[in-house]
């Protein structure tokens, strides 16, 4: 069998940092098995961009290699079209697009030039495999190069329904483009019959069942394939002894109390102003918890230049301080907020000694917290996990406490049902899901990628 290469926008790191992903863990993984390469952006911004010298490093079997970009490669393909415009539309937010075609000329650039330096590093046999919305048009530049690898590609964020999707300057060009894959994977069904119906509906495809779409005379598969943790090495983390040392710090100061947590970078589409009001809720609505359950929110800042986080990082701190001003006691604080990261070890053992597992995207991929979390738990004495029924984790863990995060109410309700649930409801409902995500983990799920796209037979 040939090699894997794969194609993300950032590369690494090889080994596990403790801050690595679940996903570069995943992806290490495959590419450590068959051998390969590693392909994208070096992050780093210079005169020459993707024009410079490639960045390489080997480690055993995996290559990396890395390109520049210019400042307006970055303005138009990264915070342009990657970050303001499909961000914000493949997450059902169309008040918070822009649309400028400058964008998708600059992503379409981009696209190119990389396909143009990771062409002669291609090997006759290799299956490449390309990551994300960075890259929706990378196949079509590939195949105008003809480059005729097979090409499989996984979109992590959500997949709108056409009637979203249309609202896109052009969005039947791009989903034109992504039909130049092999395969395209999505994070839900839901997602991948998205695809599907747009490509049916506003393309003429054929649906030849099975998630096998005839466009064009040619086939390609659009399903769904939900991506995994490492949930085998997860739940060991809060036995390490960086987990337990921070975690006897924590029980210290909750001193028998409860606590709720919620970890996710700071972004709009993660429901943090609406999940800090629905806490807020569950202390009007049932005051029994006042002064025994807390939230504990951590949230490092992402793409911070953008406006649209820094008024979420401003709401933040305001419900923060309107919170605790209106309940806190004198030695009980309800919301504890922090702008910081964690080593995963760490966060695993903050997810144990943390009652309720409080996840409300207003819509997301998949959510890799919501599955680190059940991961993390004891199994004689687990914690709940609350869990938006917009993240694409819902659709595989119908055991959590399923909520609309835009009703403060119901969450509250939610959150009332997970600090009061008995102990052998807990320990059932922990048990199917944790089963689950050992089954369904990371491995699994490149591997039933890459057995897929070797079906397709290229004509
Ligand atoms: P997204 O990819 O949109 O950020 P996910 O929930 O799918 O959302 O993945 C987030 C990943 O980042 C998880 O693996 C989580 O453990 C990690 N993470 C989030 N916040 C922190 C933090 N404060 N410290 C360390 N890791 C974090």
């Amino acid at each position: 069998m040939g090699r894997l290469v794969v194609v993300s926008n950032r590369v690494g790191p090889l080994k596990d940092t403790g801050r690595a992903g679940g996903l570069a863990v995943a992806l290490v993984d495959a590419l450590m098995e068959t051998g390969g390469l590693w392909f994208g952006w070096s992050g780093n911004v210079s005169e020459e961009g993707s024009f410079g010298q490639m960045k390489t490093q080997k480690t055993r079997s995996v290559q990396m290699a890395q390109v520049d970009m210019t400042q307006a490669d970055y303005d138009a393909f990264y915070a342009g079209y990657a970050n303001r415009t499909l961000w914000p539309v493949l997450h059902y937010r169309l008040d918070l697009a822009d649309f400028d075609h400058r964008f998708e000329q600059g992503y379409r650039y981009v696209n190119d030039r990389f396909a143009t330096r990771l062409k002669p590093l291609i090997q006759d046999d290799d299956v490449i495999w390309v990551h994300d919305y960075h890259f929706l048009t990378f196949a079509a530049s590939l195949r105008a190069m003809d480059v005729n690898n097979p090409l499989a590609f996984f979109l992590h964020i959500p997949f709108p329904a056409p009637e979203i999707l249309a609202a896109l300057p052009n969005a039947a060009g791009i989903v034109r483009a992504m039909l130049s894959y092999d395969l395209v994977g999505f994070q839900t069904e839901r997602d991948a019959s998205n695809f599907r119906r747009f490509v049916i509906e506003e393309l003429g495809g054929v649906d030849e069942g099975d998630g096998h779409v005839r466009v064009n005379g040619r086939v390609v598969i659009a399903k769904a394939y939900a991506i995994g943790i490492d949930a085998d090495a997860f739940s060991k983390f809060p036995m390490t002894p960086e987990a337990r040392k921070n975690m006897t710090r924590l029980e210290k100061l909750l001193g028998g109390r409860q606590q709720i947590i919620g970890v996710d970078r700071i972004d709009y589409s993660k429901g943090l102003p609406e999940r800090f009001k629905a806490f807020e809720r569950l202390l009007e609505d049932y005051p029994e918890n006042r002064g025994r359950v807390s939230m504990m929110q951590v949230a490092p800042p992402s793409r911070s230049e953008l406006d649209a986080y820094i008024d979420i990082r401003r709401a933040l701190d305001e419900l923060t301080g309107h919170v605790n001003g209106r309940f806190s006691d004198l030695d009980w604080t309800p919301i504890r907020f922090m702008t910081r990261s964690f080593p995963r070890r760490v966060l695993a053992g903050i997810y144990r000694v943390s009652r309720v597992g409080l996840v409300t995207p207003l819509r997301d991929g998949m959510n890799l917290v919501a599955k680190e979390y059940v991961a993390a738990q004891r199994a004689e004495d687990p914690g709940v996990l609350v869990l938006s029924r917009f993240a694409g984790a819902a659709e595989r863990m119908p055991e959590a406490v399923i909520v609309n995060p835009h009703s403060a109410e119901e969450v509250a309700a939610g959150l009332q049902r997970a600090i009061t649930m008995p102990l052998e409801e807990r320990r059932n409902r922990w048990q199917i899901m944790f089963d689950r995500l050992c089954q369904e983990d990371a491995a699994a799920w490149s591997r039933s990628i890459m057995e897929d796209v070797k079906t397709i037979r290229r004509n």
